[in-house]
């Protein structure tokens, strides 16, 4: 079974996402630390993030993988560094480029020939996952969004003004969805979630309730087995 849950920064999708896997009791992968660990990989070798053909070499030979847990950069689990203010840039600027795509990509569809996954990012109902049996588009409004995310940095100790956290969320979320290349947007099927005024818990129940309902009458929300 693939679930993915697309959706911009702060909607909360990566906590319901590792909340919704450990309920369904199948691996969860975060493509955006797939994203960052790329970034990583560019910002150590000294490459310039704009110069397209150098970042999909550093793409090409960077060894990315998962361990059914971890997102892995040249076999070591990516830690929090890939949760730095730099590295969240330069991810979403390398994250428009082809070659980048063009490799996670494979990578990510190779991941999920190898079992069941919940699978979240920004493409993953549309082009990685066409035929995923459960598709979820996680929203919130932007100021709910920046309040999320300001309270996570504060809690790993970074302290930005609110403002501050709210236009690098609008800039993120603009380079995301006017990108030519795989540009955020929810798939036609997706179930449409918007979470400003639910708590994790809910989100996660409501999930786990569609999912758990359709599998046990043994028809999808859009039939997408057949
Ligand atoms: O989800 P997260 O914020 O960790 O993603 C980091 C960046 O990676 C995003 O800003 C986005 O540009 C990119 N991304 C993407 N496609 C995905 C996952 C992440 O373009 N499937």
């Amino acid at each position: 079974m693939i679930v993915t849950i697309d959706g911009p920064a702060g909607s909360g999708k990566s906590t319901v996402a590792r909340l919704l896997a450990e309920r369904l009791q199948v691996h969860y992968l975060d493509t955006g630390a797939m994203y960052r660990a790329i970034a990583l990989a560019v910002i150590r070798s000294g490459t310039d993030e704009r110069d397209e053909a150098a970042v999909a070499a550093v793409a090409e030979t960077a060894e990315v993988d998962f361990d059914g847990s971890d997102v892995l950069l040249n076999g070591r689990p990516v830690g929090e560094e890939i949760r730095d203010a730099n590295v969240t840039a330069v991810a979403s600027i390398v994250a428009a480029n082809p070659g980048v795509r063009k490799r996670l990509v494979e990578l990510q569809k190779a991941i999920g020939r190898r079992g069941d996954l919940v699978t979240e990012g920004r493409d993953q109902g549309t082009i990685v996952f066409p035929k995923a049996e459960y598709k979820f588009f996680i929203t919130a409004s932007p100021e709910a969004r920046a309040r999320r995310r300001h309270r996570e940095l504060l809690a790993r100790g970074t302290r930005l003004p609110l403002q501050t956290v709210e236009r690098q969320l609008r800039q993120r979320d603009e380079r995301d969805e006017n990108r030519a290349c795989a540009p955020m947007k929810a798939a036609d099927d997706a179930i449409l979630v918007d979470t400003t005024d639910m708590s994790i818990a809910e989100v996660v129940e409501e999930m786990a309730a569609i999912i758990l309902s359709s599998e046990t009458s043994g028809s999808q929300p859009a039939d997408r087995k057949s």
